[in-house]
């Protein structure tokens, strides 16, 4: 299948300036969920309508059950942006299957990006406080089934099996991604699957990429046309050239045959987005998170527009 080259802002208020997108290179708009209104204002404006999905995160304080459990029997501290949640939960699985099925029944999206497809933790930071998770009793359970190895406790794992214990979360993750991404190709053959991606490399964090977030490439590859890390470089304490370094080295550990296109925060425009368009490695196009504001600037928006030119110079299209 052809991936469509698309640039364009992350979040639905960019809409507010959708008659004047096209002049500034953009040709998408991400937006949340199965969002009616956004798909209409994008069908007027002939602009490809990309779906922002969630999938494992809701308000802990809401739903405490969801709440993954740490290596000490107790549920995991968390932060506001916390993602993640105890995958032996059916009713919240069941729960965001119907919601994905609604809207492929209903809409028909460019593409559909799937968020927080990881087990528990949150990323957006310089300091990251990891925790191993999830050891409530039926996902050990999960875990002794599927492997055959037999431990109960979160001690016995961690020491004497955490290479198989990390596999088992990643090839849990690939298979929601299998069954996710089989959903929507189902409904919509020709729809774009995106994931947003922890944006650390697979060394960094000691491993925390698959150790803690679940997050396999190479397992999710098969399900996922388009990888999307978070490249929010100053919430996470890094230099403007993150997205392009991450580029630069990403195919260590991206298939080849899959696309990578970075999300970058308007917090870090237009350094981080200079310093993408220059890479040596291009983003198969490009989301700007929070962008809406850049679009009521012209000038800001033409900044925009001349590194969506240099990258699709880049890679060779129009
Ligand atoms: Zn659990």
């Amino acid at each position: 299948m052809q991936i469509p080259l698309l640039f364009g802002p992350y979040g639905g208020g960019a809409l507010a300036h959708a008659e004047r997108l096209a002049d500034y290179g953009v040709n998408a708009v991400w937006f949340h969920g199965f969002d009616a209104d956004a798909f209409e204002a994008c069908r007027r404006h002939n602009l490809a309508a990309c779906v922002e999905f969630k999938t494992f995160r809701a308000n802990f304080d809401e739903r405490p059950e969801l709440i993954p459990i740490g290596v000490d029997g107790q549920p995991i501290r968390y932060g506001r942006l916390v993602q993640g949640v105890c995958l032996s939960q059916e009713e919240f699985l069941e729960e965001v299957e119907t919601a994905l099925v609604e809207g492929v029944r209903t809409f028909q999206p460019t593409g559909i990006w799937l968020d927080y497809l990881t087990y528990a933790g949150w990323f957006e930071t310089p300091a990251p406080d990891l925790q191993e998770s999830c050891f409530c009793p039926s996902c050990i359970a999960e875990f002794c089934q599927a492997t055959g190895i037999d431990a109960d406790t979160p001690q016995a794992i961690l020491a004497h099996h955490r290479d198989a214990w990390t596999r088992h979360k990643c090839e849990r993750i690939a298979a929601f991604a299998r069954h996710y991404g089989a959903i929507i190709r189902a409904h919509l053959p020709g729809c774009v699957v995106g994931a947003y991606m922890c944006p650390w490399r697979p060394d960094e964090f000691d491993g925390a990429l698959r150790r803690i977030f679940a997050q396999d490439y190479s397992l999710l590859a098969p399900a996922i046309d388009v990888f999307t890390p978070l490249i929010y470089a100053r919430k996470s304490g890094r230099a403007a050239d993150w997205g392009r370094a991450f580029l630069e080295s990403a195919r260590d550990f991206v298939p080849a045959d899959r696309h990578i296109q970075l999300i970058l925060d308007v917090l870090d425009f237009p350094d981080s987005l200079e310093h993408v368009a220059a890479s040596r490695e291009p983003s198969w196009g490009i989301q700007l998170f929070g962008g809406a504001s850049i679009f009521a600037e012209p000038d800001a928006a033409r900044i925009f527009a001349a590194a969506v030119e240099r990258m699709r110079a880049a890679l060779g299209g129009p």
